[in-house]
C-alpha cells in the first residue's frame, strides 16, 4: 500500500523463537541458561533501581567497557557495548552494508543476519554447510563487504577452528564478524585476533552463559578505528542504568557463570550421548544446544507432540533443517523429562 520502503514491504521479518508468556513450559528452544545469573547482578540491580534512573546512562556505557577491558585483557577503545548482540549486529550491517554491497553468510545460521541484510538492501549470498554442517572454504569471497560467522555456529553447535579463521581472515578483503554468542561453551575464541587483523569483529552476549537473555546486553571486540566508527551508528543510548549495571556486576563474578558453564556442558555430552541412543544424528556441539538429526524424516510432529506435552524445542521449517529440531541444554532434570517425552513419542 504504499508506506514502505520496497525492500521492507517484499521481505518476511525475523521470525524469532516462541516466548510463551504465563504458560508454564520446559522451554529448551531459544537457548538460555536454565541456571539463574548471579545473586550478585540481582543484588546490583535493585541497588541501581533509584532515582537516579532520571539521569540519561553512560552513553558508551563506560563502567561496563572498564570492567570488559580488564576481565578480557583488551583496551576499553576496542569495546563497544550493545542492546544485546542483536543491537551490536544491526549496528555492523548499519555501517558497513550500502545497497546493493555483497554480503556472505553460512547456510544455516542465525537467521538474522540475512534480514538485517535485506533491510539495509545489501545482497546475501548464501554459501551452503558441507554435508556435515561444517562451513566451506567457498565462505571466503574477496569482493564481499561483510561476512558472517557465527562461532560455534548455529543451529548445528559446531566450532570452526580458529586457525581456519585466521585463514578467511588472511584472505577477506571486507569486515568479518565472528559472532561468538555461544563461546564460553566452546573451547577457543577468535578474540585474540582483534589486534592482527583490522578487518574482524567479534561478539559476544550475556543472554547465554551470564543467563541475562532478560537485560539485553552484547559486547564487541574490534580494533579502535572499527569501534570508533560504529559508536557513529549506535543509538545514543543504547544500554539502559540497569543493563550497564548488570553487565558490570556479571563479569565481577566469572566464577558463577563459569560453574554454570561447567553443569550446562556435562548435561550437553549426556544429551548428545542418550539421543544418540535413541537413533538421532548429533552434531558434535561446543555451545548449549544440540542439533538432532533423523535424516530424511520430518521432525515436525515430534515439536508438535513435545510442545503439546509441555516441551518447547525448536523446529525450522526449511529444507536443510525439517528432519532436525534443536534442544538447548537444560537442567538435568529437564533434560530427563525431554529423554522420557521422546522414548515414549518414539
Ligand atoms: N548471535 C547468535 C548466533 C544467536 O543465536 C543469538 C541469540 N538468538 C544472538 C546472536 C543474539 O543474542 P542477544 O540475546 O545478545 O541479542
Amino acid at each position: 500500500m504504499g508506506y514502505f520502503r520496497e525492500n521492507i514491504e517484499k521481505m518476511e521479518g525475523y521470525s524469532p523463537g516462541e516466548q510463551p508468556q504465563g504458560q508454564q513450559y520446559i522451554k529448551l528452544n531459544t537457548n538460555e541458561n536454565p541456571y539463574p545469573p548471579s545473586p550478585k547482578v540481582i543484588k546490583a540491580i535493585n541497588k541501581e533501581a533509584n532515582t537516579s534512573l532520571r539521569l540519561y546512562p553512560s552513553p558508551m556505557a563506560d563502567p561496563l567497557r572498564r570492567k570488559a577491558a580488564e576481565v578480557y585483557g583488551v583496551k576499553e577503545e576496542t569495546i563497544l557495548a550493545g542492546n544485546g548482540a542483536d543491537d551490536l549486529l544491526s549496528i555492523a550491517v548499519r555501517s558497513f552494508v550500502s545497497t546493493g554491497d555483497l554480503v556472505v553468510l553460512p547456510d544455516p545460521t542465525y537467521t538474522l543476519y540475512d534480514t538485517l541484510v535485506s533491510i539495509q538492501e545489501g545482497k546475501v549470498l548464501k554459501i551452503s554447510l558441507t554435508e556435515n554442517f561444517d562451513i566451506p572454504e567457498e565462505i571466503v569471497k574477496t569482493e564481499a563487504k561483510l561476512t558472517f560467522l557465527a562461532n560455534p555456529n548455529s543451529p548445528s553447535g559446531i566450532l570452526t577452528p580458529i586457525k581456519r579463521i585466521t585463514g578467511f581472515l588472511k584472505e577477506l578483503e571486507g569486515v568479518l564478524i565472528v559472532d561468538e554468542a555461544y563461546v564460553d561453551f566452546a573451547e577457543e575464541s577468535a578474540l585474540p585476533l582483534i589486534d592482527d587483523y583490522p578487518n574482524l569483529v567479534v561478539l559476544r552476549t550475556f543472554s547465554k552463559s551470564f543467563s541475562l537473555a532478560g537485560m539485553r546486553i552484547g559486547l564487541a571486540f574490534a580494533n579502535r578505528e572499527l569501534i570508533e566508527g560504529m559508536a557513529k551508528v549506535k543509538d545514543s543510548y543504547n544500554l539502559n542504568r540497569l543493563s550497564i549495571t548488570a553487565a558490570t556486576a556479571a563479569l565481577d563474578d566469572i566464577s558463577w557463570m563459569e560453574e554454570n558453564v561447567r553443569r550446562v556442558k556435562k548435561t550437553r555430552e549426556n544429551l548428545s550421548l542418550s539421543l544418540t541412543r535413541l537413533g538421532f544424528k548429533i552434531c558434535s556441539s561446543q555451545s548449549n544446544f544440540v542439533l538432532a538429526r533423523t535424516p530424511g524424516i520430518n521432525l515436525k510432529g515430534i515439536y508438535q507432540e513435545l510442545k503439546r506435552k509441555g516441551i518447547l524445542v525448536r523446529y525450522f521449517d526449511t529444507p536443510r533443517l525439517r528432519d532436525a529440531v534443536r534442544i538447548t541444554v537444560g537442567t538435568d532434570d529437564e533434560i530427563a523429562r525431554l529423554l522420557e517425552e521422546l522414548s515414549d513419542i518414539l
